[in-house]
Protein backbone atom coordinates (compact mmCIF):
# COMPACT_ATOMS: atom_id res chain seq x y z
CA UNK A 1 0.00 0.00 0.00
CA UNK A 2 1.40 3.18 -1.28
CA UNK A 3 1.84 6.09 1.91
CA UNK A 4 0.93 9.70 2.42
CA UNK A 5 2.97 11.56 4.76
CA UNK A 6 1.11 14.53 6.19
CA UNK A 7 3.00 18.48 6.60
CA UNK A 8 3.55 18.89 10.57
CA UNK A 9 0.43 19.69 12.37
CA UNK A 10 -2.19 18.40 9.89
CA UNK A 11 -2.98 15.92 11.96
CA UNK A 12 -5.52 17.36 13.71
CA UNK A 13 -8.37 16.73 11.87
CA UNK A 14 -7.52 12.58 11.43
CA UNK A 15 -7.17 12.63 14.89
CA UNK A 16 -10.64 14.06 15.29
CA UNK A 17 -12.13 11.64 12.45
CA UNK A 18 -13.00 13.88 10.48
CA UNK A 19 -12.86 11.48 7.07
CA UNK A 20 -11.07 13.79 4.63
CA UNK A 21 -7.64 14.78 3.87
CA UNK A 22 -7.45 17.87 1.61
CA UNK A 23 -4.33 18.08 -0.82
CA UNK A 24 -2.68 21.12 1.07
CA UNK A 25 -2.49 19.07 4.25
CA UNK A 26 0.31 16.65 1.75
CA UNK A 27 4.06 17.00 2.24
CA UNK A 28 5.23 13.55 0.28
CA UNK A 29 3.66 10.74 -1.21
CA UNK A 30 5.54 7.94 -1.16
CA UNK A 31 4.81 5.46 -3.94
CA UNK A 32 2.78 6.14 -6.92
CA UNK A 33 -0.60 5.03 -6.27
CA UNK A 34 -3.34 5.32 -9.21
CA UNK A 35 -6.32 7.14 -8.43
CA UNK A 36 -8.92 5.16 -6.41
CA UNK A 37 -5.86 2.87 -4.61
CA UNK A 38 -5.83 2.58 -1.21
CA UNK A 39 -3.33 4.11 0.58
CA UNK A 40 -1.75 4.52 4.08
CA UNK A 41 -1.81 8.03 5.67
CA UNK A 42 0.80 9.35 8.22
CA UNK A 43 1.93 12.08 10.61
CA UNK A 44 4.92 14.05 9.85
CA UNK A 45 6.55 11.79 12.27
CA UNK A 46 5.03 8.68 10.49
CA UNK A 47 2.36 7.91 13.10
CA UNK A 48 0.06 5.48 11.20
CA UNK A 49 -3.11 7.69 11.11
CA UNK A 50 -5.77 5.90 8.73
CA UNK A 51 -6.69 4.43 5.81
CA UNK A 52 -8.66 5.70 2.33
CA UNK A 53 -9.00 6.34 -1.39
CA UNK A 54 -6.34 8.20 -2.91
CA UNK A 55 -7.69 10.93 -4.88
CA UNK A 56 -6.70 13.72 -7.36
CA UNK A 57 -8.31 17.05 -6.58
CA UNK A 58 -8.61 19.24 -3.42
CA UNK A 59 -9.85 16.12 -1.76
CA UNK A 60 -6.58 13.67 -2.11
CA UNK A 61 -7.90 11.16 0.77
CA UNK A 62 -11.21 10.22 1.95
CA UNK A 63 -10.61 8.09 4.68
CA UNK A 64 -12.29 4.45 4.92
CA UNK A 65 -10.71 3.75 8.05
CA UNK A 66 -9.37 5.01 11.40
CA UNK A 67 -7.55 0.99 12.57
CA UNK A 68 -6.25 -0.01 9.61
CA UNK A 69 -8.65 -2.74 8.53
CA UNK A 70 -9.61 -1.01 4.52
CA UNK A 71 -8.16 -3.78 3.19
CA UNK A 72 -9.30 -6.46 5.19
CA UNK A 73 -11.34 -8.85 2.56
CA UNK A 74 -14.47 -8.28 4.66
CA UNK A 75 -14.16 -4.67 4.98
CA UNK A 76 -17.44 -3.89 2.98
CA UNK A 77 -19.57 -7.01 4.10
CA UNK A 78 -18.85 -5.11 7.89
CA UNK A 79 -19.44 -1.87 6.84
CA UNK A 80 -22.69 -2.40 4.85
CA UNK A 81 -23.69 -5.40 8.18
CA UNK A 82 -23.46 -1.90 10.38
CA UNK A 83 -25.38 -0.45 8.37
CA UNK A 84 -28.17 -2.30 7.98
CA UNK A 85 -27.94 -3.44 11.54
CA UNK A 86 -28.43 0.66 12.09
CA UNK A 87 -31.77 0.67 9.84
CA UNK A 88 -33.03 -2.37 11.43
CA UNK A 89 -32.59 -0.68 15.17
CA UNK A 90 -34.34 2.61 13.47
CA UNK A 91 -37.11 0.56 12.47
CA UNK A 92 -36.78 0.83 9.19
CA UNK A 93 -35.02 -2.66 7.69
CA UNK A 94 -37.62 -5.16 8.32
CA UNK A 95 -40.47 -2.63 8.64
CA UNK A 96 -43.79 -3.77 6.86
CA UNK A 97 -45.20 -0.28 6.76
CA UNK A 98 -41.96 0.99 5.04
CA UNK A 99 -39.83 -1.25 2.36
CA UNK A 100 -37.44 1.69 1.09
CA UNK A 101 -34.74 3.35 2.89
CA UNK A 102 -31.08 4.63 2.56
CA UNK A 103 -28.77 1.74 3.53
CA UNK A 104 -25.47 3.55 3.38
CA UNK A 105 -25.19 7.55 3.40
CA UNK A 106 -21.36 8.07 2.35
CA UNK A 107 -19.68 9.45 5.46
CA UNK A 108 -22.31 8.91 7.78
CA UNK A 109 -21.63 5.13 7.41
CA UNK A 110 -17.79 5.27 7.47
CA UNK A 111 -17.99 4.75 3.74
CA UNK A 112 -17.11 8.07 2.25
CA UNK A 113 -17.99 8.53 -1.44
CA UNK A 114 -20.69 5.45 -1.33
CA UNK A 115 -24.48 5.66 -1.32
CA UNK A 116 -26.84 2.76 -1.60
CA UNK A 117 -30.57 3.14 -1.44
CA UNK A 118 -33.00 -0.10 -1.27
CA UNK A 119 -35.76 -0.09 -2.71
CA UNK A 120 -38.07 -3.53 -1.59
CA UNK A 121 -35.01 -6.46 -2.84
CA UNK A 122 -33.24 -3.69 -5.10
CA UNK A 123 -30.12 -2.16 -4.14
CA UNK A 124 -29.13 1.19 -6.06
CA UNK A 125 -25.81 1.90 -5.85
CA UNK A 126 -23.97 5.41 -6.32
CA UNK A 127 -20.23 5.71 -6.31
CA UNK A 128 -19.11 9.22 -5.69
CA UNK A 129 -15.15 8.77 -6.29
CA UNK A 130 -13.07 6.86 -8.25
CA UNK A 131 -12.00 4.64 -5.40
CA UNK A 132 -15.90 3.30 -4.72
CA UNK A 133 -16.46 3.07 -8.04
CA UNK A 134 -13.41 1.06 -8.45
CA UNK A 135 -14.65 -1.48 -5.87
CA UNK A 136 -18.39 -1.79 -7.18
CA UNK A 137 -18.14 -5.54 -7.55
CA UNK A 138 -16.83 -5.88 -4.00
CA UNK A 139 -20.10 -3.81 -2.86
CA UNK A 140 -22.24 -5.80 -4.68
CA UNK A 141 -20.72 -9.21 -3.15
CA UNK A 142 -21.08 -7.60 0.29
CA UNK A 143 -24.52 -7.17 -0.54
CA UNK A 144 -25.31 -10.62 -1.51
CA UNK A 145 -23.87 -11.61 1.76
CA UNK A 146 -25.72 -9.55 3.76
CA UNK A 147 -29.23 -9.30 2.42
CA UNK A 148 -28.84 -13.28 1.41
CA UNK A 149 -31.95 -14.25 -0.49
CA UNK A 150 -33.86 -11.04 -0.31
CA UNK A 151 -31.21 -9.32 -2.44
CA UNK A 152 -33.12 -9.18 -6.07
CA UNK A 153 -31.25 -7.06 -7.89
CA UNK A 154 -27.85 -4.76 -7.37
CA UNK A 155 -28.01 -1.84 -9.96
CA UNK A 156 -25.01 0.75 -10.12
CA UNK A 157 -26.21 4.18 -11.02
CA UNK A 158 -22.77 6.33 -10.89
CA UNK A 159 -22.49 7.59 -14.08
CA UNK A 160 -23.63 11.03 -13.47
CA UNK A 161 -21.38 10.90 -10.00
CA UNK A 162 -18.73 9.11 -9.80
CA UNK A 163 -16.24 11.93 -11.30
CA UNK A 164 -15.28 10.96 -14.83
CA UNK A 165 -11.75 9.79 -15.59
CA UNK A 166 -10.41 8.04 -18.42
CA UNK A 167 -10.36 4.55 -18.38
CA UNK A 168 -13.62 4.43 -16.20
CA UNK A 169 -16.71 2.78 -17.82
CA UNK A 170 -19.18 5.24 -16.99
CA UNK A 171 -21.97 3.22 -18.01
CA UNK A 172 -24.96 2.45 -15.49
CA UNK A 173 -26.11 -1.06 -15.52
CA UNK A 174 -27.04 -4.48 -12.98
CA UNK A 175 -24.13 -5.87 -10.89
CA UNK A 176 -26.36 -8.55 -10.12
CA UNK A 177 -29.84 -9.68 -11.05
CA UNK A 178 -31.24 -12.74 -9.05
CA UNK A 179 -32.60 -15.42 -11.36
CA UNK A 180 -36.16 -14.67 -12.92
CA UNK A 181 -35.52 -10.74 -12.11
CA UNK A 182 -36.18 -8.18 -14.57
CA UNK A 183 -38.44 -5.44 -13.84
CA UNK A 184 -37.02 -1.34 -13.87
CA UNK A 185 -39.25 -0.58 -11.62
CA UNK A 186 -40.95 -1.68 -8.18
CA UNK A 187 -43.92 -0.77 -6.23
CA UNK A 188 -42.35 0.18 -2.66
CA UNK A 189 -43.97 1.12 0.10
CA UNK A 190 -42.93 4.66 2.41
CA UNK A 191 -45.31 4.71 5.58
CA UNK A 192 -47.67 2.44 4.10
CA UNK A 193 -48.39 4.41 0.97
CA UNK A 194 -47.65 2.83 -1.71
CA UNK A 195 -44.92 4.26 -4.62
CA UNK A 196 -43.62 3.29 -7.76
CA UNK A 197 -39.41 3.62 -8.12
CA UNK A 198 -38.04 3.24 -11.36
CA UNK A 199 -34.32 3.35 -10.76
CA UNK A 200 -33.21 3.32 -14.21
CA UNK A 201 -35.01 6.43 -15.16
CA UNK A 202 -35.72 8.28 -12.53
CA UNK A 203 -33.88 11.53 -10.53
CA UNK A 204 -30.99 10.23 -8.29
CA UNK A 205 -31.65 6.72 -7.04
CA UNK A 206 -35.51 7.04 -7.99
CA UNK A 207 -36.93 8.26 -5.34
CA UNK A 208 -36.16 10.94 -2.88
CA UNK A 209 -36.00 8.95 0.17
CA UNK A 210 -34.62 11.91 2.51
CA UNK A 211 -38.42 13.65 2.84
CA UNK A 212 -39.66 10.29 4.58
CA UNK A 213 -40.44 12.11 8.13
CA UNK A 214 -41.42 15.60 6.56
CA UNK A 215 -43.92 13.77 4.27
CA UNK A 216 -45.31 11.96 7.51
CA UNK A 217 -45.52 15.73 9.20
CA UNK A 218 -47.53 17.01 6.09
CA UNK A 219 -50.11 13.93 6.51
CA UNK A 220 -50.62 14.69 9.76
CA UNK A 221 -51.71 18.68 9.16
CA UNK A 222 -53.24 17.80 5.82
CA UNK A 223 -56.96 17.22 6.88
CA UNK A 224 -59.29 19.12 5.20
CA UNK A 225 -57.23 21.54 3.71
CA UNK A 226 -56.11 22.74 -0.18
CA UNK A 227 -52.77 21.59 -0.77
CA UNK A 228 -50.21 22.72 -3.15
CA UNK A 229 -47.22 20.73 -3.66
CA UNK A 230 -44.51 22.35 -5.38
CA UNK A 231 -41.44 20.79 -6.98
CA UNK A 232 -43.06 17.21 -6.68
CA UNK A 233 -41.36 15.06 -8.42
CA UNK A 234 -43.23 11.64 -7.91
CA UNK A 235 -45.38 12.95 -5.69
CA UNK A 236 -44.58 12.27 -2.49
CA UNK A 237 -45.46 14.72 -0.32
CA UNK A 238 -49.03 14.76 -2.30
CA UNK A 239 -49.79 10.68 -1.36
CA UNK A 240 -49.38 11.72 2.17
CA UNK A 241 -51.76 14.99 2.21
CA UNK A 242 -54.31 12.69 -0.13
CA UNK A 243 -53.90 9.98 2.85
CA UNK A 244 -54.22 12.23 5.68
CA UNK A 245 -57.73 13.46 4.32
CA UNK A 246 -56.29 17.14 2.33
CA UNK A 247 -59.37 18.17 0.23
CA UNK A 248 -57.61 18.63 -2.87
CA UNK A 249 -53.65 18.74 -3.74
CA UNK A 250 -52.22 20.36 -6.68
CA UNK A 251 -48.91 18.63 -7.71
CA UNK A 252 -46.45 20.93 -9.98
CA UNK A 253 -43.03 19.81 -11.25
CA UNK A 254 -41.18 20.78 -14.56
CA UNK A 255 -40.47 17.04 -15.80
CA UNK A 256 -43.05 15.39 -17.58
CA UNK A 257 -41.44 11.72 -16.81
CA UNK A 258 -42.26 12.68 -12.85
CA UNK A 259 -45.36 13.89 -13.34
CA UNK A 260 -46.57 10.74 -15.19
CA UNK A 261 -45.60 8.72 -11.97
CA UNK A 262 -47.53 11.49 -10.02
CA UNK A 263 -51.00 10.24 -11.58
CA UNK A 264 -49.89 6.48 -11.40
CA UNK A 265 -48.92 7.21 -7.67
CA UNK A 266 -52.25 8.76 -6.96
CA UNK A 267 -54.35 5.84 -9.02
CA UNK A 268 -52.26 2.86 -6.68
CA UNK A 269 -52.81 4.53 -3.89
CA UNK A 270 -56.91 4.55 -4.84
CA UNK A 271 -57.45 8.04 -4.59
CA UNK A 272 -60.60 9.85 -6.23
CA UNK A 273 -58.95 11.43 -9.22
CA UNK A 274 -60.98 14.53 -8.34
CA UNK A 275 -58.99 15.06 -5.68
CA UNK A 276 -55.97 15.80 -7.08
CA UNK A 277 -54.71 18.05 -9.97
CA UNK A 278 -51.31 17.05 -11.97
CA UNK A 279 -49.16 20.36 -13.33
CA UNK A 280 -46.23 19.90 -15.76
CA UNK A 281 -45.03 23.90 -14.95
CA UNK A 282 -42.04 26.01 -13.94
CA UNK A 283 -43.40 25.76 -10.43
CA UNK A 284 -42.27 29.71 -9.27
CA UNK A 285 -44.56 30.64 -12.62
CA UNK A 286 -47.15 28.27 -11.08
CA UNK A 287 -47.16 29.99 -8.02
CA UNK A 288 -47.49 33.75 -9.25
CA UNK A 289 -49.78 33.09 -11.55
CA UNK A 290 -52.08 31.09 -8.76
CA UNK A 291 -55.17 33.19 -6.86
CA UNK A 292 -54.56 35.13 -3.67
CA UNK A 293 -55.09 32.63 -0.72
CA UNK A 294 -56.16 29.36 -2.60
CA UNK A 295 -53.79 27.15 -0.93
CA UNK A 296 -53.94 26.48 3.00
CA UNK A 297 -50.40 24.11 3.24
CA UNK A 298 -47.99 24.45 0.91
CA UNK A 299 -44.72 22.71 0.18
CA UNK A 300 -41.92 23.88 -1.18
CA UNK A 301 -39.02 21.40 -1.43
CA UNK A 302 -36.72 22.67 -4.57
CA UNK A 303 -33.62 21.12 -6.32
CA UNK A 304 -30.23 22.14 -4.32
CA UNK A 305 -29.99 26.18 -5.86
CA UNK A 306 -26.66 25.82 -4.84
CA UNK A 307 -24.03 23.03 -5.63
CA UNK A 308 -21.09 25.25 -4.74
CA UNK A 309 -19.69 27.97 -2.37
CA UNK A 310 -19.70 30.14 -5.51
CA UNK A 311 -23.15 29.75 -5.92
CA UNK A 312 -24.39 30.49 -2.36
CA UNK A 313 -25.45 34.50 -2.79
CA UNK A 314 -27.37 33.26 -5.74
CA UNK A 315 -28.94 30.34 -4.01
CA UNK A 316 -29.58 32.88 -1.08
CA UNK A 317 -31.56 35.37 -3.21
CA UNK A 318 -33.49 32.33 -4.97
CA UNK A 319 -34.79 31.13 -1.47
CA UNK A 320 -35.78 34.42 -0.60
CA UNK A 321 -37.99 34.97 -3.68
CA UNK A 322 -39.68 31.85 -3.45
CA UNK A 323 -40.68 31.87 -0.11
CA UNK A 324 -41.50 35.11 -0.22
CA UNK A 325 -44.04 33.92 -3.39
CA UNK A 326 -45.36 30.95 -1.22
CA UNK A 327 -46.05 33.50 2.20
CA UNK A 328 -47.87 36.22 0.01
CA UNK A 329 -49.97 33.52 -1.58
CA UNK A 330 -50.62 31.79 1.35
CA UNK A 331 -54.75 31.56 3.08
CA UNK A 332 -54.81 33.23 6.36
CA UNK A 333 -54.16 30.29 8.44
CA UNK A 334 -51.68 28.13 6.33
CA UNK A 335 -48.69 25.59 7.10
CA UNK A 336 -45.53 26.04 5.01
CA UNK A 337 -43.31 23.41 4.79
CA UNK A 338 -39.90 24.78 2.68
CA UNK A 339 -36.86 23.00 2.33
CA UNK A 340 -33.54 23.35 1.23
CA UNK A 341 -31.13 20.85 0.08
CA UNK A 342 -28.20 22.44 -0.31
CA UNK A 343 -25.36 21.13 0.99
CA UNK A 344 -23.23 24.49 1.59
CA UNK A 345 -26.72 26.26 2.88
CA UNK A 346 -26.23 26.18 6.13
CA UNK A 347 -29.78 25.70 8.54
CA UNK A 348 -28.86 29.94 9.82
CA UNK A 349 -28.63 31.04 6.16
CA UNK A 350 -31.91 29.50 5.23
CA UNK A 351 -33.95 30.43 8.06
CA UNK A 352 -32.24 34.14 7.37
CA UNK A 353 -33.62 33.45 4.14
CA UNK A 354 -37.18 32.97 5.04
CA UNK A 355 -36.92 35.41 7.37
CA UNK A 356 -36.10 37.94 4.93
CA UNK A 357 -38.85 36.74 2.59
CA UNK A 358 -41.14 36.99 5.73
CA UNK A 359 -40.40 40.37 6.10
CA UNK A 360 -41.01 41.11 2.41
CA UNK A 361 -44.42 39.86 2.25
CA UNK A 362 -45.32 42.16 5.85
CA UNK A 363 -47.23 39.15 7.13
CA UNK A 364 -47.33 37.18 10.92
CA UNK A 365 -45.16 34.39 10.46
CA UNK A 366 -44.36 31.82 12.96
CA UNK A 367 -41.82 29.38 13.34
CA UNK A 368 -43.62 25.90 14.25
CA UNK A 369 -41.01 23.28 13.63
CA UNK A 370 -37.49 23.00 12.29
CA UNK A 371 -36.59 19.91 9.93
CA UNK A 372 -33.57 17.52 8.78
CA UNK A 373 -32.95 14.79 7.06
CA UNK A 374 -34.12 11.54 8.83
CA UNK A 375 -31.99 8.75 10.88
CA UNK A 376 -31.02 6.55 7.36
CA UNK A 377 -29.48 9.76 6.33
CA UNK A 378 -27.07 9.98 9.17
CA UNK A 379 -24.80 12.58 10.16
CA UNK A 380 -21.22 11.60 11.03
CA UNK A 381 -20.48 13.75 14.44
CA UNK A 382 -17.13 14.39 12.84
CA UNK A 383 -18.20 15.12 9.26
CA UNK A 384 -20.97 18.18 9.74
CA UNK A 385 -20.72 18.34 6.12
CA UNK A 386 -23.19 15.29 6.02
CA UNK A 387 -25.71 17.66 7.45
CA UNK A 388 -27.51 18.86 4.04
CA UNK A 389 -31.52 18.59 4.24
CA UNK A 390 -33.19 21.60 6.28
CA UNK A 391 -36.65 23.13 6.18
CA UNK A 392 -38.93 24.92 8.43
CA UNK A 393 -42.84 24.32 8.61
CA UNK A 394 -44.10 27.65 9.24
CA UNK A 395 -47.56 29.18 10.35
CA UNK A 396 -49.07 32.18 8.14
CA UNK A 397 -51.37 34.01 10.04
N1 LIG B 1 -40.40 16.88 -3.17
C1 LIG B 1 -39.91 15.81 -4.00
C2 LIG B 1 -38.46 15.96 -4.36
C3 LIG B 1 -38.11 17.24 -5.08
S1 LIG B 1 -36.66 17.15 -6.01
C4 LIG B 1 -40.20 14.47 -3.30
O1 LIG B 1 -40.66 14.46 -2.16
O2 LIG B 1 -39.94 13.43 -3.91
C5 LIG B 1 -36.78 18.61 -6.96
C6 LIG B 1 -37.76 18.54 -8.10
O3 LIG B 1 -37.85 19.85 -8.67
C7 LIG B 1 -37.39 17.61 -9.25
O4 LIG B 1 -38.43 16.70 -9.45
C8 LIG B 1 -37.26 18.54 -10.48
O5 LIG B 1 -37.81 17.95 -11.66
C9 LIG B 1 -38.08 19.71 -10.07
N2 LIG B 1 -37.77 21.02 -10.66
C10 LIG B 1 -36.55 21.56 -10.88
N3 LIG B 1 -36.70 22.83 -11.33
C11 LIG B 1 -38.03 23.09 -11.37
C12 LIG B 1 -38.80 24.23 -11.71
N4 LIG B 1 -38.22 25.35 -12.09
N5 LIG B 1 -40.14 24.15 -11.62
C13 LIG B 1 -40.74 22.99 -11.23
N6 LIG B 1 -40.05 21.89 -10.88
C14 LIG B 1 -38.71 21.93 -10.95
Amino acid sequence: MDKIYLKKGREESLLRFHPWVFSGAVAQIVGNPSEGDLVGVFSSSGDFLAEGHYQIGSIAVRILSFSADASKASFFEDRIRSAYSLRAAAGLAGSSETTCYRLVHGEGDFLPGLIIDWYDGVAVVQAHSVGMFRAKKRIADALKAVYGDSLKAVYDKSSGTAPFKAGLELIDGYLYKAEGFSSDEAVVLEGGNKFIVNWCEGQKTGFFLDQRDNRAAVGRLAAGRNVLNLFCYTGGFSIYALAGGAQHVDSVDSSSRAMELVDRNVALNGFAPERHTSVCADAIDFLKASPDGKYDLLIVDPPAFAKHRGALSNALRAYRRLNAAAIAKAAPGSFIFTFSCSQVVDKEAFALAVFSAAAETGRQVRILDRLCQPSDHAVNIYHPEGEYLKGLLLYVE
